[in-house]
């Protein structure tokens, strides 16, 4: 069976389509509109994307179904969305009229605690990975926020608290099941396809439907010494300058965050603070838990702390810890760059960019990254960038459609702030605009993911993601 003749997709009225041609072949569910369920399966967790009606969802529970569904959308000419914990933040995994290939059911985990390794369903979420690991004393370098689907977080790269110590997501990715775009469930890894396996770290959901993940794992906790400190943001330029003299040099055990926010109404913090801007520092130390207060002592002297909440926790804790602060269908947006460095005059920018933020979860993230991520060789993975010193991410939510705009300009006035301070590359995860591949990679790792789209994905039934087009490459004459 070959679907790649589809190269001229397009989305069709939902009257067209009959579920019942693929129902017989799946042994997951397939909702169309009308069917009870659908309303819920047609939304994403941001819910900017809350009106978008797919011709149907597939949802599947083994490979089979992801190539029954991949035969049945091509047969019918559909787009193809690919869903895992359906956390994308341009909305690439629902839409109008698009066959959603969902994989939520794929969710499960088996661990090999001898291997240190664990297998994990396509459709995974990270609180499904933590349970499963954290019960052998075991982790990966998972979300900051539990609901997050392996998935699109792995393929993109991975952000997460044990990344200095253990690296990306995609750094501990060792192989993985994939169905391609012409129907075949193949396997990769360092000896079978590898070229595979460098695009999926980093390079997304581009090259095939990942059915399943194998990565590997550490030892971590139960106990860890992890979260936040809270302060008045008088403190926003001691805390990002103090910051930027110790992230080079930090023990590599630790990750830290910055986030320049506003005061959740958390019983946590002083009743006085809810709802006035703060910056946080929050950090979490893989490494002895007796070292852990030794590695953050300087940023107590900074400032007096609105609330100091930074101590010894379960590593399962921090892992949810900000997950009732971001829940599934607000309104959302995200914009982000790769920071070459932290000067004073970007942190002056972001202290007044914090202090006129539109809303309370109008949020600057300066990530420190470095550690075991920059030891990662810059061919070594397709992720953009690993040596790059932060990320700044501007996140946004809001619940009232009406200040969006707002959020939105802010978000984009915080990455503009940064314009000099910027790599010029992005982390493609935290982008709420799609069409950013070819500037979020660099010329390089650019032409080789397309060389690499070429082979698995020439007619690219696989774009709704940060697309690397084989045909925009080929027309520009740029990539060959
Ligand atoms: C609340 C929130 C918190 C976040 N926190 C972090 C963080 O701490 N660190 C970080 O790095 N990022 C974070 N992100 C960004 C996150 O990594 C991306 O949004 C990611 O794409 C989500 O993956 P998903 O599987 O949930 O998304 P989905 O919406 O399901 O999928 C997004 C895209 O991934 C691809 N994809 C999904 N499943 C598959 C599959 N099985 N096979 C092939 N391709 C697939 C597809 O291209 C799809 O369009 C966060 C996002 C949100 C909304």
């Amino acid at each position: 069976m070959t679907f790649i003749e589809q190269n001229t997709a397009r989305t069709h009225a939902p009257a067209e389509i009959n579920p019942e041609e693929v129902r017989s072949a799946l042994g997951g569910e397939i909702l169309a509109p009308g069917d009870a369920g659908y309303e819920e399966a047609a939304r994403i967790w941001n819910g900017v994307y809350d009106g978008a009606r797919p011709a149907v969802v597939i949802r599947c529970s083994r490979p089979a179904d992801v190539t029954a569904a991949l035969s049945f959308a091509s047969s019918h000419n559909l787009e193809i969305a690919v869903r895992g914990g359906a956390h994308s933040i341009a909305g690439f995994s629902t839409g109008d009229g698009v066959a959603v290939i969902d994989l939520s059911p794929m969710n499960e985990v088996h661990v090999d605690p001898a291997a240190r390794r664990a297998t994990v369903g396509g459709g995974a979420v990270w609180a499904d990975v933590d349970r499963a690991t954290q019960a052998h004393g075991l982790a990966t370098t998972g979300g900051l926020v539990s609901s997050t689907g392996v998935a699109g977080f792995t393929l993109g790269g991975g952000i997460g608290w044990l990344m200095r110590r253990h690296g990306l997501a995609c750094d501990n990715l060792l192989a993985a099941e994939v169905v391609t775009a012409d129907g075949r469930l193949i396997r990769t890894s360092e000896s079978e396809n590898p070229e595979l396996l460098w695009g999926l770290r980093g390079g997304g959901g581009n090259f095939g439907i990942v059915t399943q993940f194998e990565f590997a794992l550490h030892p971590v906790g139960p106990m860890v010494y992890a979260g936040p400190i809270f302060y008045p943001p008088e403190a926003d330029i001691p805390l990002l300058r103090a910051f930027r003299e110790w992230a080079p040099d930090a023990s590599e055990d630790i990750t830290a965050l910055l986030n320049l926010t506003t005061a959740p109404p958390l019983p946590v913090i002083p009743k006085a603070w809810h709802g006035r801007k703060v910056t946080a520092l929050l950090a979490t130390s893989a490494g002895p838990i007796e070292e852990g207060e030794g590695h953050v002592e300087r940023f107590r002297a900074v400032a007096e702390p609105v609330a100091d909440l930074l101590g010894p926790m379960p590593y399962a804790a921090i892992q949810t810890l900000v997950d009732p602060l971001w829940e599934r269908g607000v309104l959302a947006y995200f914009k982000a760059t790769n920071l070459a460095r932290l000067d004073d005059r970007l942190i002056d920018r972001l202290h007044e960019l914090h202090l006129r933020a539109p809303g309370p979860q109008c949020e600057i993230h300066v990530h420190q990254m470095g550690g075991a991520v920059a030891r990662v060789n810059e061919t070594a993975t397709a992720f953009a960038e690993p040596a790059m010193p932060y990320v700044l991410n501007a996140v946004t939510a809001w619940r009232d459609p009406g200040v969006g705009k707002a959020h939105r300009e802010w978000a984009r006035a915080v990455i503009q702030a940064a314009s000099d301070a910027s790599t010029g590359r992005t982390y493609v995860n935290f982008l709420g605009d799609a069409n950013a591949a070819r500037t979020a990679y660099g010329a390089e790792t650019y032409r080789r993911l397309v060389a690499l789209k070429e082979r698995y994905d020439p007619t690219n039934v696989f774009r709704r993601n940060q697309n690397v087009d084989p045909r925009a490459a080929r027309g520009s004459g740029a990539e060959r």
